[in-house]
């Protein structure tokens, strides 16, 4: 048998993973040396009888582990973007021994006693320290061995009560899906997609997606079945509420052990939030100007209708609205939006233009499918930076939405170069040239806007590198980029007819961007109610025990004044996997967060005259850089000389 590909550094131009090499068989073996290999190193740092340092005790651990790194980065993007029945069982035995490795590292008591000797002068040494005493404190190491025990049963019993929230989620797609036996009740869809949506018994059945406001509202003529469509959508997985309310319980627990007065004040500590009343504060200077907007739109919207709107006939009558009034029609605009345009005369133009990289492809590096497109990306002087990995289209194994994820994380210690993969879902045509539609273009200046947070990485140690910040800033450059979509240069240079190559013409652009702050009052109450929701639920003091849930969310809506009758919040409690099925509880804020930051710099570009070269050079030298090697606020303060105002997105929102 050949060698385990993960056993020793790729030989590959950046050290890309050896795609073509590895197989399903390589990764438990791989994963098992790795931990092994991980533990005997962190044991010989903290058994060391020499005087702990920077070097023999942090940089030690950042040495350690390159075989499970290299792994479980590998491992991960394919489970992610290629999935396959073995990689899902690997997942499944892998994830528990993965937690148990790095519980066993986390609460190792010699370890962190050497930690907490550690000194440092260098400023860069002195931050990534701290955030080890962070990630140390906050796993636990300073607890008695019992509280550390009742920390372990917290852990698995959350862990476990996640698992079952998504999977009763994912059922009621199905379970609790619009069931009509009269096709005429769904008027308004196309005709190819209610052939697509007929059962075998001869029903048709309309899944739900995971958001409150289903999109098919937007289309539905008949007013009871848009209603009946949005109850089902709210009702979903009633048995969801009471899991919501023992995880909150579970977390005010937690972060009492671990010495915060709260869930919420836990997770912000290690943010640039740091604090709640910090994100109170934000919030509250939002939910006045919001709810007002949303005030005036439902106005609006009943004038169009004739009646007073519900939640289910805002998506209807905003619809009808905004093509009255902008005539916006993407299947229009499509034909100006072909894919390798998009990238070679859009995203890579504007980042030729702004920090003078150059991109080539490179068909001779594979990816892990052939639909993946490989490019060198070249400094101006013609050096070297790294790998820009595209994986542009949907497929039946890839999860849903778009992302971004290094291959390689750039770090100064292993002298490696950054290798970074973006993912859309683009469907794929069965020929001809990919025509994407403006929210897809969109997407793509965003996620290419973290890839660039991840090439541009020039920092000393992997654990800050590239995208490695806090939840609430990493948004924060992506959301940038995408001010370049409808950039006049670089709109001009991208969007051209893909048969005749005829620009875009001046109406349809001038559509494009009229249309941006239409229904923003909807969008933002809608927002804002499920980040208050999250907040309500996380603030919750330990041993508050809430008996009935949907009394509570009622509540917590009521008194942070978002509770407008015809929008309800984004998710509801009982289908909010950001917050009780995935990584985003007391998180959720983190967008809008990440916006004021964003808004900021928006401003910034256009009071510098935009698309300059010494503009995109002094984003690049005082942000994109720094990764998380230093505090991101005062990175943001030398970027943009000054503390970040709310004012810019108040604006942006059109609510000043
Ligand atoms: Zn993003």
């Amino acid at each position: 048998m050949a060698e385990n590909p993960f056993f020793a550094p790729s030989t590959l131009p950046y050290e890309l993973p050896p795609f073509a090499e590895i197989r399903e068989e390589h990764y438990l073996p791989a994963f098992r040396r790795g931990m092994a290999e991980q533990l005997a190193e962190v044991e010989a740092i903290a058994g060391s009888t020499e005087p702990p340092t920077f070097d023999n005790t942090i940089a030690a651990l950042e040495r350690s582990g390159r075989v499970l790194d290299r792994t479980a980065t590998a491992f991960f993007s394919i489970a992610s973007s290629n999935s396959s029945d073995g990689i899902m069982e690997i997942e499944k035995e892998i994830s528990p021994e993965l937690t148990r490795h790095s519980d066993s590292i986390r609460l190792d008591r010699a370890l962190w006693a050497r930690i907490k000797q550690v000194t440092t002068s260098d400023p860069e040494e002195a931050w990534l320290l701290q955030k080890y005493r962070e990630d140390f404190i906050r796993a636990g190491a300073d607890l008695s061995e019992t509280e550390q025990a009742r920390l372990r049963e917290l852990n698995e019993e959350l862990s476990r009560l996640s698992t079952e929230f998504a999977q009763a989620l994912l059922k009621a797609a199905t379970e609790a899906a619009l069931v009509v036996e009269d096709p005429a009740e769904l008027d308004g869809f196309e005709q190819s997609r209610i052939d697509s949506l007929r059962q075998d018994d001869g029903t048709y059945a309309l899944p739900l997606l995971n958001f409150t406001a289903q999109p098919a509202l937007s289309q539905l003529t008949n007013r009871d079945v848009r209603r009946r469509l949005f109850e089902l959508s709210v009702g979903r997985a009633p048995g969801n509420f009471a899991i919501a309310a023992r995880m909150a319980a579970l977390r005010a627990e937690r972060a009492a052990l671990l010495g915060f007065p709260d869930h919420a004040s836990y997770v912000v500590a290690d943010q640039t939030a740091k604090t709640v009343e910090a994100v109170e504060e934000m919030l509250g200077q939002l939910v006045g100007p919001a709810v007002r907007n949303a005030g005036r739109e439902a106005e609006e919207l009943a004038g169009q209708a004739g009646f007073p709107i519900e939640p289910w006939d805002w998506p209807y009558y905003s619809e009808q609205v905004r093509k009255a009034r902008y005539d916006f029609d993407d299947s229009a605009m499509r034909p100006y939006f072909e894919l390798e345009r998009v990238y070679r005369d859009g995203i890579f133009f504007a980042a030729g233009k702004l920090y003078g990289v150059t991109f080539s492809e490179r068909p001779d590096l594979g990816g892990y499918h052939p639909d993946v497109k490989v490019f060198e990306v070249f400094e101006e002087d013609g050096s070297a930076l790294g790998l820009f990995l595209l994986d542009p289209y949907a497929r039946a194994n890839k999860r849903g939405g778009a992302w971004m994820n290094n291959l390689v994380d750039q770090s100064l210690l292993f002298g490696l170069r950054p290798v970074v993969l973006n993912n859309l879902n683009v469907t794929k045509p069965a020929s001809g040239p990919t025509l994407l539609t403006y929210d897809e273009v969109t997407t793509a200046f965003h996620e290419f806007g973290h890839a660039l947070h991840g090439l541009f990485s020039q920092v000393r140690f992997p654990r800050v590198s590239g995208t490695s910040v806090p939840r609430d800033f990493v948004e924060y450059p992506s959301q940038v980029n995408e001010m370049w979509v409808t950039w006049p240069e670089v709109l001009a240079n991208y969007a051209r007819h893909h048969e005749t190559g005829e620009p875009m013409p001046a109406e349809l652009v001038e559509k494009l961007t009229a249309a941006e702050k239409f229904n923003q009052g909807f969008k933002t109450v809608e927002y804002l109610a499920a980040t208050l929701l999250d907040w309500a639920w996380h603030r919750l003091a330990p041993g508050q025990e809430v008996a009935d849930a949907e009394a509570f969310e009622a509540a917590a809506l009521e008194r942070a004044g978002i509770a407008v009758p015809q929008v309800r919040p984004r998710y509801r409690t009982n289908y909010f996997a950001h917050i009780f099925a995935s990584g985003y509880s007391a998180g959720y804020y983190s967008y809008i967060w990440s916006e004021v930051l964003d808004a900021e710099s928006v401003e910034w570009f256009k009071e510098n005259g935009g698309l300059r070269r010494e503009n995109g050079e002094h984003f690049r030298r005082e942000l994109l850089s720094r990764g998380g090697s230093l505090d991101p606020l005062s990175a943001f303060r030398s970027f943009r000389g000054r503390e970040p105002r709310i004012e810019p997105l108040l604006k942006r929102r059109g609510l000043d």
